[in-house]
């Protein structure tokens, strides 16, 4: 058990320390290169060199001062997680055997990282492998301490060559474009000429176990896929609900302190933490920042989690599913729309005049999540997801949005009559034909079940998985309303009676779309069978959710945008394939192995153990021996049904091994390579609980999620 000091500190005095940020390149910059820098932000244009040496330069001596001796640009290639190519600021040494510290503008701007072991569905021919990673200026430079020293870490985008996507941060960054673009063009129309940008604004919870390191390094499966691949549920699991919100205990507390610290000095604004549903599950969730910071910060919590667990001996595991039968874990994904002027387009506001303009927000997002549920559906997609979404513990996998009682009534009102005369906390309301209620904040009613739910001033998105990049989520979500409010401006800027205009496309666009609109329980079975009446699409799975890239849909909806091409598509679409087929074809490996080498030897161990027995207590007396015998019997029954299910996994396996990468290499792991492991497990699990406990060759349930 770790030691817990108490050094007791002010936050505003660390936070955001190792971060160049706003008041650090206002201190350090000359007052020339700080303004050109920001005009360049603000604008989203190029750096220049001249500039970029300048900023370089103080960013190196800043970075120095903080102990940093290399430097990183700090990527994200679709992987999941980050990348870094660490270089260090020495130059070659002089002619008096000292070296200098030097970084010029060029390397800040632009690296040039060995790309080919970075997956890109064939959009990097080998034979030109170079990418290029280049400063996303949007996003400060930070210095991370930690065992490999201090490291100055630059933001950057990663592309081809040929300047195509090969990360998250670019479709990211261009889609940012597309909605400030189209948000803009609808303020405008509501009178709005002091606002000058609209920025997505994000959130991110993460939920996230953590366990005991001993146990972690006792369980291979979890070393090598994130997940337990066997194991039998513990007597007591999270049905008294007495871990949810509960004291939160010494060494967790201890690793959770550590956590903040870590993340106050990077910026990151982590602000609340709690316990999960699930005995070692927790929640951490900074402050909203622009998209762009938040995804990156969303990274940055993940790798500290990581981190600071492994100094407390400690695990944390990021997959969605680390435990059959307990909870698994999310994201949510907190979006909304703010002006750069602090007005956020999804607050309902008080006044009609801006009501209408909500309602507009509104029915856009309505029509885009309808419209592109798919896509929504899509970047949710991870292969651990596929065991926690429709679990009765995280949105089913069918697409629907969450209004509240309130919303919808006005709703109702004006699809059924054309109009809302009434809320329905009953105040009064102006009748005019064009006038739309004032309808208060609905900040009561929390339905946990919505996959995607209005939440008084943002929508909560709450399909992603935990270990996956809130990147490709607000991609879609930003490209998707931009088509909206570019189609309904289109409309509306050439209205003539510009009030009856707006009216009648909200009601054309509110019936067009409520049948994505679902207030209710959504674990229920009816729900299922209801989406289905009304033509919403339920996609189990991550194999059944990649198509809906490459639709020409998709296809049309982003090259409108500037944020995928069809080439960048189709190379997406082809590495969740693979990716998919990857995951699962390490997990069956891992799983054989580990019934090969662990579970299969303990079993012989004690049936060997079982007979011995019985034959020496026959040997001594008269005793009955049925008990054992039975044991004996049944124990080995079920060696003998692993052996059976073992050598049908392992023919899957093989046969999938060699196919060919692509759809149907990924249907043929989900079809039998994934239900030869679940048939596996059953024998397997059984036998753990028959098996002497001493004998059984890994941690239990019971023992990792109870024993932190
Ligand atoms: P919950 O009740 O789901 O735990 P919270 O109200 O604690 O939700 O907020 C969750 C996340 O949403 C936090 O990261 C918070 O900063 C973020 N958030 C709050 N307001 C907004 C907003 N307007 N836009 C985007 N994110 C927001
Ligand atoms: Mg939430």
């Amino acid at each position: 058990m770790e030691e817990i000091k108490n050094e007791y500190y002010n936050v505003a005095d660390i936070f955001g320390e190792n971060v160049f940020n706003d008041a650090t390149m206002r201190e350090r910059l000359p007052k020339k290169t700080y303004q050109k820098l920001k005009e360049t932000i603000r604008e989203g244009r190029e750096l220049d060199l001249e500039t970029a040496d300048v900023v370089a330069h103080e960013m190196k001596e800043w970075a120095i001062e903080k102990g940093a001796t290399h430097y990183t640009h700090w990527f994200q290639p679709l992987t999941g997680v980050t990348a870094e190519k660490h270089d260090s600021f020495i130059t070659a040494p002089m002619s008096n055997g000292k070296v200098l510290m030097s970084f010029s503008g060029k390397e800040l701007i632009k690296g040039e990282p060995d790309a080919s072991s970075f997956p890109s569905g064939g959009l990097r021919a080998t034979f030109e492998a170079r990418g290029y990673t280049a400063w996303d200026c949007t996003s400060p430079a930070f210095v991370r301490q930690d065992a490999a020293g201090a490291t100055l870490c630059i933001p950057t985008a990663f592309c081809s060559f040929t300047g195509e996507a090969l990360d998250q941060k670019t479709p990211l960054l261009r889609s940012m474009e597309a909605i400030n673009k189209q948000s803009l063009r609808l303020v405008r129309l509501f009178g709005n000429t002091t606002s000058h940008r609209v920025t997505p604004s994000v959130g991110v919870e993460q939920e996230y176990f953590i366990i005991d390191r001993k146990n972690f390094l006792a369980r291979k499966d979890l070393v090598y896929t994130g997940r337990t691949l066997i194991g039998a549920m513990p007597p007591k699991g999270q049905e008294m609900d007495d871990h949810y919100f509960g004291a939160i205990r010494e060494r967790i507390a201890a690793f959770m302190r550590d956590v903040n610290t870590e993340l106050w000095k990077l910026g990151v604004s982590a602000k609340t933490q709690h316990n999960e549903v699930a005995p070692a599950q927790h929640e951490l969730a900074p402050i909203y920042a622009e998209a762009n910071v938040a995804v990156d910060h969303n990274q940055l919590i993940m790798e500290t989690l990581k981190k600071v667990a492994y100094r407390h001996g400690l695990q944390c595991l990021l997959h969605e599913k680390p435990f059959k039968g307990v909870n698994g874990s999310g994201k949510h994904d907190n979006w909304s729309l703010v002006t750069d002027d602090g007005i956020n387009l999804l607050e309902p506001g008080n006044t009609p005049h801006d009501n209408i303009q909500f309602l507009l927000v509104l029915a856009c997002i309505l029509r885009a999540v309808d419209d592109h549920a798919d896509l929504l559906r899509e970047s949710a997609a991870d292969v651990g997801n596929d065991h926690r979404l429709g679990g009765d513990e995280a949105p089913p996998s069918v697409i629907s949005v969450y209004l509240g009682e309130q919303l919808q009534d006005v709703l109702n009102q004006l699809i059924s009559t054309g109009e809302a005369t009434h809320s329905i906390k009953g105040q009064k309301l102006d009748t005019g034909v064009k006038t739309l209620p004032d309808f208060l904040k609905d900040a009561t009613d929390r339905n946990r079940t919505s996959p995607f739910a209005f939440t008084g001033n943002k929508f909560e998105f709450r399909m992603v998985g935990s270990e996956d990049s809130v990147g490709e989520p607000n991609i879609v979500l930003n490209t998707i309303v931009a088509e909206a409010f570019s189609d309904a401006c289109d409309e509306l800027e050439k209205a003539e009676d510009f009030d009856s205009a707006v009216h009648d496309l909200i009601k054309k666009l509110l019936n067009e779309h409520q049948r994505i609109v679902f207030n209710g329980n959504g674990y229920s079975p009816e729900w299922a069978a209801e989406a289905e009446k009304r033509g919403l699409a339920n996609i189990t799975n991550m194999v059944d959710a990649i198509p809906a890239l490459t639709t020409e849909k998709s296809v049309a909806l982003f090259e409108k945008f500037n944020v995928f091409s069809r080439t960048e598509l189709e190379s997406r679409a082809e590495i969740e394939y693979e990716i998919y087929s990857k995951k699962l074809n390490i997990e069956a490996k891992t799983m054989i192995d580990i019934v090969r080498k662990l579970i299969i030897p303990a079993t012989i161990r004690y049936t060997t153990a079982l007979a011995t027995s019985i034959n020496q207590v026959k040997a001594a007396c008269d005793a009955d021996v049925s008990t054992q015998t039975e044991m004996l019997l049944e124990v080995s029954d079920l060696l003998s049904e692993t052996r059976i299910q073992l050598a049908k996994l392992e023919d899957a396996q093989k046969e999938g091994a060699t196919m060919e990468n692509g759809a149907e290499r990924a249907k043929f792991y989900r079809d039998h390579v994934a239900t030869a492991m679940a048939d596996l497990r059953k024998p397997v699990d059984s036998l753990e609980m028959l098996v002497d406990k001493e004998m059984w060759p890994m941690p239990s349930y019971g023992d990792m999620i109870f024993e932190v």
